[in-house]
């Protein structure tokens, strides 16, 4: 029996005992969980919508962070069987064939999930319980002003905000509604009792973390950050998988402290890994004007920084692959390669990994705004994946999951059928351009010169409509 024969087995073996407990039982609901703390919310697993973590309930116990009522009242609408609304994406996955496997069963049989089966099973719905995986981001300072990014994300673009207000063609929260839904985002200097209830729980909460990610906004502007770092020097947790995400776009110095931590936590195996996840979706100028702030050139340079002095680390490339990614993406994949060929660690692997998800929101920055007229650019990226995933010498550049995920782009955008859904986007899209040079204050054709024909194409929309 193959590898992967064998995992599917297993997976389908997790499937088995969990409906054994009830059809919608799932350990994520238990032991994995994302927190904003730069605004209060909450949500496990990544799927369902974040809920606000009331302050009362924070004021008796620091892990409601991951412990509120809702998500307990959750739990145990799963032990007996019931489907919380919330987990709407496995219930769609598994109502469409009953031999579908849902995220319910894969996340359940992850290594930091099924080893807590019998203990959970067991366990009171309503009792509070650690989390083995926790995601969190400890603010919203961001210097870059993506296209697709929110306010409550970033402060560079909550600045913008306050001074333009939501873009007009597509509305959206102004201040006074982020401040009422509770969404508006804790200042960098405000008292925050979401980050001082995460460090309170936080001698408890490690003792049984098996993965922490931190995210953002720029986890390497947020001080919080390098406080766990030292915090680790200290407190050594060598079974623990670490990431950290970065836009890799920070000044010199901190860049190089954070170097210089992980290099330190890394040789002297204070984690059991350590990955970096750093975001750049395509190659050059269009990169720099989808994901405002960056500069492309140091960027690349500061990813080789990373991997020069960090030998015993992952770097894993976040492609949000949208409607700027496609013309020079070529470009970008033989930057990728030259890399990964470059940084192998001591077994002969690669420390340079592909991640491609397409990005959903907002629609009419997505790919599915596009016309058949780009697909030969995809297309040709895909073969070039495939040509060069193992090299003459046997080193495996591109895995069956990375190429497998970029060609999922491919069958998606050729399943699509015009609509008047999609026009209706592209309308959005050039307004959207218009709106966003506007602020930035630049000019479009400075960036994206060959998206110019497609940005009039879908001007031309705009006026018939009108
Ligand atoms: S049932 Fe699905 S959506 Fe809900 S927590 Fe589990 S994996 Fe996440």
């Amino acid at each position: 029996m193959s590898d992967k024969e064998e995992e599917f087995k297993q997976v389908k073996k997790v499937k088995e005992a969990l409906n054994k407990v009830s059809p919608s039982f799932c350990l994520a609901k238990w032991i994995q969980v994302t927190v904003h703390l730069q605004n209060g919310f909450t949500h496990s697993c990544h799927h369902p919508t974040p809920h606000k973590i009331p302050l009362t309930e924070l004021s008796q116990d620091p892990s409601a962070l991951h412990n509120t009522v809702a998500k307990k009242i959750a739990r145990q609408q799963m032990k007996k069987g019931e489907r919380p609304a919330e987990c709407g994406y496995c219930w769609n996955v598994e109502d469409a064939h009953p031999d579908n496997l849902s995220d319910r069963v894969f996340k359940s049989s992850e290594k930091w999930a099924n080893p807590y089966f019998e203990k959970i099973k067991n366990a009171d719905p309503l009792e509070p319980v650690n989390p083995s995986y926790l995601e969190v981001s400890f603010g919203n300072e961001c210097n870059f002003r993506c296209g697709y990014c929110s306010p409550y994300v970033s402060s560079a673009i909550m600045a913008e905000h306050v001074k333009h207000g939501p873009y007009s063609m597509v509305g959206g929260y102004g201040i006074d509604q982020l401040k009422e839904s509770g969404h508006y985002p804790y200042g960098k200097d405000e008292f925050n009792p979401y980050v001082e209830a995460f460090w309170k729980w936080w001698p408890d909460l490690n003792k049984d973390l098996k993965v922490f990610r931190i995210t953002g906004g720029e986890p390497l502007l947020n001080p919080n950050t390098f406080q766990f770092l030292e915090h680790l020097k200290k407190h050594p947790m060598p079974d623990l998988d670490l990431a950290i995400n970065s836009n890799l776009g920070i000044p010199e110095k901190t860049l190089q402290r954070f170097i210089d931590d992980i290099k330190f936590i890394t040789e002297n195996k204070l984690v059991k890994s350590f990955q970096l996840y750093t975001s750049v979706d395509t190659y050059g100028k269009n990169a720099e004007f989808i994901r405002f702030g960056l500069n492309y050139d140091q960027y690349m340079k500061n990813v080789r920084h990373f991997l020069r002095e960090v030998k015993d680390a992952e770097l894993i490339f976040m492609c949000t692959y949208n409607v700027f990614s496609v013309i020079h993406f070529s470009k970008y994949l033989e930057e990728v390669t030259e890399l990964k060929l470059q940084y192998l660690n001591d077994k002969g692997w690669t420390r340079v990994h592909l991640d491609t998800p397409y990005l959903k929101d907002p629609v009419y920055l997505s790919c599915y705004i596009l016309n058949e007229q780009f697909w030969p650019y995809i297309e040709k990226d895909l073969a070039y994946l495939k040509q060069n995933a193992l090299t003459p010498q046997g080193v495996q550049l591109y895995y069956d999951h990375e190429i497998g995920k970029f060609e999922r782009i491919l069958n998606w955008l050729k399943g699509l059928s015009e609509s008047q859904h999609r026009d209706g986007n592209r309308i959005l899209f050039a307004r959207f351009i218009a709106e966003f040079c506007k602020r930035k204050e630049i000019n479009f054709e400075d960036y994206c010169p060959d998206y110019l024909d497609f940005l009039n194409y879908c001007k031309s929309l705009d006026s018939q409509n009108t």
